[in-house]
């Protein structure tokens, strides 16, 4: 019989950094879009694997010098490329054992709600009365707390004893039953120091507004975030003064010109890396800024002998720099 333990083995065999499992009676009460018991009404559990993100990854946007391996190597390729290779292997493995098993990974582009949790106007409708709009979608953050991986920070990113926030996450949905890990109730991660506010570029994160959610029995909060700031930040871009005439750094974003901000040295923003990966920001706040706060409170495992940031935190000047037709014809990038 297939037990939990031989699948913990293999998903750490196959590449999985972390794996937790959540028993599906945890979901009870979920909105009705993210219930993945709408995709697979027979399931037992969630199986959820964390695949850390290099802190190597993140030197070179630290320095200013090399931006593109975030967002190839800890960004698009790690959840485009490694972990479908991952949650596709241990599938393989579960159904060879005679219980269905669904890969998933990174995988909400076709999700029916909106950043929001609002159903996208006109996008689809369910297939008969009762069931979830397609597609469903799985909140990654919050299965992994329900498979007790670690929590979810104020920033709403998820925290793991290990890695701090510096994962990706990956699901694995079986009708095979194992035995679910309990909750995560270990040393708190998440001291509410703000840094992740504070430095976030897109001013993103509220320092007061918080969104409350029950998850299994357990109060979760985290401050209310601004998905479409974050979006444009995200990007290195900032939306321009409209009384002043400013470079473009994008074509405009929310209906919104978008000019080149402190965070980016590119005149315009580089191409897109493995579909989506196009992270100049390198979570400034959300992840460097609460990376370096729990490595200083030493409460990850990963530990280094130095610590992440070694120089002032670099930021650009575009004051006296416009774009010159020569740097326009050769930045333009996609
Ligand atoms: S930066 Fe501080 S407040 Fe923000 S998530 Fe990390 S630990 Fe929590
Ligand atoms: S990715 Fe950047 S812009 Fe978005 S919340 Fe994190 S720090 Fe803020």
């Amino acid at each position: 019989m297939l037990t939990a333990e031989m699948v913990k083995k293999e998903a750490k065999a196959l590449g999985a950094d972390l794996v937790g499992i959540a028993s599906m009676d945890r979901y009870e009460g979920a909105p009705l879009q993210m219930d993945p018991r709408q995709i697979m009404p027979e399931a037992r559990s969630l199986i959820v694997m964390a695949f850390r993100v290099m802190r190597g990854s993140l030197r070179g946007i630290e320095e200013g010098t090399f931006f593109s391996n975030y967002s190839a190597m800890g960004y698009g390729g790690l959840t485009y490329l490694y972990m479908p290779l991952v949650v596709i292997n241990l599938c393989r493995f579960i159904e060879d054992h005679g219980k269905e098993a669904i890969p998933i990974g990174h995988q909400s582009d076709w999700r029916a709600i909106d950043g929001n949790g609002f159903l996208r106007e006109g996008y689809s409708r369910p297939v008969e009365p009762g069931r979830a709009a397609p597609d469903v979608m799985i909140h990654l953050r919050i299965a992994g707390f329900l498979a007790g991986l670690g929590e979810i920070g104020y920033s709403k990113v998820f925290l793991t004893p290990q890695f701090g926030p510096r994962q990706r996450l990956g699901v694995v949905l079986t009708e095979a039953e194992l035995e679910p890990d309990p909750i995560y109730n270990g040393p708190k991660l998440c001291n509410r120091c703000m840094a992740c506010v504070r430095e976030c570029p897109g001013k993103a994160i509220s320092a007061t507004k918080t969104v409350k959610v029950t998850l299994a029995g357990h109060e979760v909060e985290w401050g209310e975030l601004d998905t479409a700031a974050c979006d444009i930040a995200f990007r290195g871009g900032q939306v321009a003064d409209p009384d002043h005439d400013s470079p473009e750094y994008m074509e405009s974003l929310y209906g919104k010109k978008i000019t080149r901000s402190p965070i980016t040295p590119f005149y315009r923003k580089p191409r897109n890396l493995y579909n989506t990966g196009q992270a100049i920001c390198g979570g400034r706040g959300c992840l460097r800024a609460c990376m370096i706060n729990l490595e200083k409170r030493d409460v990850l495992g990963n530990k280094f002998d130095q610590p992440f940031r070694r120089r002032k935190p670099w930021k650009m000047d575009w004051s006296d720099t416009g774009v010159s037709p020569e740097s326009q014809a050769k930045g333009e990038a996609d």
